[in-house]
């Protein structure tokens, strides 16, 4: 295990849960973050004990607030290994009544949260000259989607982010890559009527919806000594959905 805490955004429910557990589970100390102070301090009670796991409420797209808690993580934990920027929204709409405030709510959150934290915890791996950045896309920012122009350019603007960084901090040790999601069971998919769940399975091969923990699992691999030659790349994690 490496020195120093990883961080987890969007930590208090869903695809980020699943994360902080599993990573929790394989030994490493956590800094969890998300904006509602009460399921993260639940979370990070339930977690610590064999690790140390911490909550720190914030607001990823609030630039003072992604410092704040960087540098705080850095003087509990003295190290930061890495940080897995997963929180997102979605803001769905047709792009002919999306207005210019429905637009910028994803990319603010999604892309400039992802920018943020990234800026943040930079230096800090490159004087370590180690660090691992694993970004939550979507298969959305591959595709395309009716209702998402906002969403999909979120997504798809983080893995060209991925790409880039990948390229600028390869050199310090300090790897990126992203992971793409399909279809997984959480918060931002239980509203989607029926119909269109039932859709979505009929082109899903595997013939299931994800879980959380099928993400978790890519993400403590990108995280393990086995992925350290891998960077710049997004793994699609869908059952198979856009192959
Ligand atoms: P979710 O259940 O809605 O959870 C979203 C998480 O992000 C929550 O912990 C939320 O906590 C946090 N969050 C939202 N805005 C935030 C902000 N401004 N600052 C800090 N935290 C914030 O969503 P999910 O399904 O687990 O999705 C997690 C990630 O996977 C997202 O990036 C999503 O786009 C991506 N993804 C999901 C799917 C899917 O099918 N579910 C597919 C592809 C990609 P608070 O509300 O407390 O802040």
């Amino acid at each position: 295990m490496s020195n120093g805490a990883i961080i987890v955004t969007g930590a208090s429910r869903g695809i980020g849960r699943a994360i902080a557990a599993e990573l929790a589970g394989a030994g490493w100390d956590l800094a969890l973050v998300a904006r509602s102070a009460e399921a993260l301090n639940e979370l990070a009670a339930e977690l610590n004990g064999p690790t140390r796991v911490k909550a720190w409420p914030g607001d990823i797209s609030d630039w003072e607030d992604v410092q704040r808690i960087t540098s705080e993580v850095h003087e509990e934990f003295s190290a930061i290994y890495g940080i897995v920027n997963n929180a997102g929204v979605t803001q769905d709409g047709l792009l002919m009544r999306m207005s210019p405030e429905n637009w910028r709510k994803p990319l603010d959150i999604n892309l400039g949260g992802t920018f943020f934290f990234t800026r943040a915890v930079a230096p800090i791996m490159m004087r370590q000259r180690e660090g691992r950045i694993v970004n939550i896309s979507s298969v959305i920012g591959l595709t395309g989607n009716a209702g998402q122009a906002n969403y999909a350019a979120s997504k798809a603007g983080i893995i060209a982010l991925t790409k880039s960084v990948a390229k600028e901090l390869g050199g310090r040790g300090v790897t990126c890559n992203a992971v793409a999601p399909g279809f997984i069971s959480t918060d931002m998919t239980a509203d989607l009527p029926e119909k269109v769940q039932a859709e979505m399975l009929g082109q899903i091969p595997l013939k299931r919806f994800g879980e959380g923990k099928d993400v978790a699992g890519v993400v403590k691999f990108l995280l393990s000594p086995e992925a350290s030659y891998i960077t710049g790349q997004t793994l699609v994690v869908d059952g198979g959905m856009i192959a």
